[in-house]
């Protein structure tokens, strides 16, 4: 623990720490790389994705995501704006995807590039099913989760070196690791988010999805859904450090007076 902390506090000193704190929640975190560089880190890897993967032919499921998508947009922009954290918006490109892909996964990076795998419609069943997972993920984007998990990669692993540094050295090695912060692909199972994380973005995506006008308490039956689909072996963004079923459900209904307050029919 020890260790940890003096492995932060020099990785800080060495790269300039930023802390910043996370909207909704107040949590303060460590940011030790900049919104623009992580911003550019993600769009490439993003690039490099798309060029990989098929983007789905179901022009009614594709048109659904991009709407829910283009609707929790607004509703994070409106928060932000209410609460004066617009900057933190800055150098956004919103785009949401729709990906031929059996993989019930889908997430987003800084900047605001969303992937959905056709693998999770089953699980999302609907509209607002769609709106949990995406509002749930994006909130992992807006509170900067990426960075914080890269933040605490470099400081732990690769010896406080700043992300630069460590994509000139070792380019692959660093798009491999912006890749696995985002929960894309399997297989990587390190470097998942964590407990705090998962439960952050759930309260997050909560409120974002009611403001974007879906019934947030459709989010109860959607892990139902999840956990039974998954029988325990989750997929890849959902999956690891999760909370367990009872926990996220407890968590969700705590929640839910909350997010009810945003959610105008
Ligand atoms: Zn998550």
């Amino acid at each position: 623990m020890y260790k940890k902390i003096i492995a932060f506090s020099m990785a800080a000193m060495l790269m300039g720490s930023s802390c910043t704190t996370v909207p909704i929640t107040g949590r303060s975190q460590l940011n030790l790389v900049s919104d623009a560089q992580m911003q550019q880190m993600s769009y490439d890897a993003y690039d490099q994705f798309m060029k990989e993967h098929k983007v789905s032919r179901d022009a009614q499921a594709t048109a659904m995501v991009k709407r829910t998508g283009q609707r929790i947009q607004r509703a994070v922009e409106q928060y932000m704006a209410q609460n004066n954290m617009s900057d933190q918006l800055q150098g956004y490109q919103w785009e949401f995807n729709l990906i031929e892909d059996p993989q019930v996964n889908a997430w987003a990076m800084a900047g605001g590039k969303t992937v959905v795998y056709t693998g999770i419609l089953p699980v999302a069943k609907n509209e607002t099913g769609l709106a949990v997972v995406m509002g749930h993920e994006i909130a992992h984007a807006i509170a900067k989760h990426g960075n914080e998990r890269m933040s605490q990669q470099l400081a732990q692993q690769f010896g406080g070196q700043t992300l630069s540094a460590l994509a000139g050295a070792q380019p692959g090695v660093a798009q491999n690791l912006i890749m696995t912060v985002y929960g894309v692909g399997s297989g990587l199972g390190l470097l998942k988010y964590g407990r705090t994380q998962e439960s952050e973005a759930d309260r997050l995506g909560l409120i974002f999805m009611a403001m974007a006008g879906y019934n947030p308490q459709e989010a109860i039956p959607f892990w139902e859904r999840m956990e039974a689909k998954s029988g325990g072996q989750a997929p890849p963004e959902f999956l690891s450090t999760h909370p367990s079923a009872g926990t996220r459900q407890a968590d969700l209904k705590k929640h839910m007076p909350e997010a009810m307050q945003y959610y105008k029919k």
